[in-house]
């Protein structure tokens, strides 16, 4: 068997233009475009990639890009006094705290600050909460982007058994309990599990989101399952920095029904979801029934 590869970047542009076609829906409605803040604090430069790209396809889809960059030294009442001026301005429908933030910073308490309804990152506690009692909210972005990508590939997930390996707040936690919402029989794998291979080995899906390259062997992989693979590692290779995901991916090729790539697997519908959580903040901030996107 050779699996299908599971297109990240087409899966990504055709939510893009469903976007793009809700933001402009959304502004005829409204009379302004959907507002995302994303803030940087410091000058780490995968950061500042990260923010510019952020706001270049807010703009690319017909929304308002606010970006604020503070300086590495920021005083913690100084973010935090930020992130009310956002929660208070009527234009914007999401924040974005870049993240990490610097060591003396409390992320939390910032995460904490911003209000609930422009939580386009879905790291509030509110949010997860909201996620675990099936109420609406707004879902962490990379979790979300991997259920699209499974239901897309597969339609209804309902009854199939999944396992997620690796249960961060980001990204582990969240994919468990979409998978859940999705009725699926969910095992959750983390660094005291054991023996992963024989609980690999019994998963129609594999999300995998561990952060060390190919932990996942293709010999475990059910033949016939489908496989997400989050991870992304910076590994060197004759010479050559390549990045790799969780799972052999040659491997697991050869027994999966459907693989992600890495990159171009969840990566690209990661920022995609972003823009997503905006524009559905925005129509439900101005209590406008939200596009099916
Ligand atoms: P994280 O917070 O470091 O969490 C890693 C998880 O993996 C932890 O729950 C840990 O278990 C578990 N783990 C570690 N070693 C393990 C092992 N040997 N067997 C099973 N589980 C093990 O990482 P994260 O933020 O969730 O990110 C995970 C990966 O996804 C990283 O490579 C990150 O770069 C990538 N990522 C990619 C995107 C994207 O858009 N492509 C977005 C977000 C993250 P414990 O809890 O027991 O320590």
């Amino acid at each position: 068997m050779t699996a299908q590869i599971i297109d990240g970047k087409a899966h990504a542009a055709g939510l893009g233009t469903r976007i793009a076609a809700a933001a402009e829906t959304f502004g005829t409605q409204t009379g302004r475009k959907p507002g995302l803040a994303v803030v940087l604090v410091g000058t780490d430069p995968a950061s500042e990639i990260y923010v510019r790209s952020k706001g270049r396809m807010a703009r690319k889809l017909g929304m308002e890009s606010f970006e604020h960059v503070l300086p590495e030294d920021t005083a913690q009442e100084d973010l935090l006094d930020l992130v009310d001026r956002l929660n208070a301005d009527g234009t914007v429908d999401g924040i974005l705290v870049q993240l990490p933030l610097p060591g003396h910073l409390d992320s939390l308490a910032v995460i904490e600050a911003i209000d609930p309804a422009k939580d386009v990152d879905g790291l509030h506690p509110a949010s997860a909460g909201a996620l675990v009692s099936g109420l609406p909210g707004l879902v962490s972005c990379t979790p979300l982007g991997c259920l699209m990508l499974l239901k897309e590939t597969l339609g209804n997930l309902s009854g199939l058994d999944a396992i997620v390996i690796g249960r961060s707040i980001l990204v582990g936690k969240p994919m468990a309990q979409l998978l859940l919402g999705e009725s699926c029989t969910v095992t959750m794998a983390h660094s005291r599990t054991r023996d992963l291979a024989e609980k690999v080995g019994r998963a129609d899906i594999v999300v995998a989101a561990v952060g060390q390259a190919e932990m996942v062997k293709g010999e475990w992989i059910k033949p016939g399952a489908t496989v997400i693979d989050v991870g992304t590692s910076r590994v060197m290779r004759d010479g050559q920095t390549l990045l790799k995901g969780d799972v052999d991916f040659e491997g697991a090729s050869t027994r999966a029904r459907a693989i992600t790539p890495v990159p171009g697997g969840v990566g690209p519908m990661t920022i995609m979801t972003l823009m997503h959580n905006t524009a559905l903040a925005a129509f439900r901030r101005a209590g406008l029934p939200a596009p099916e996107l």
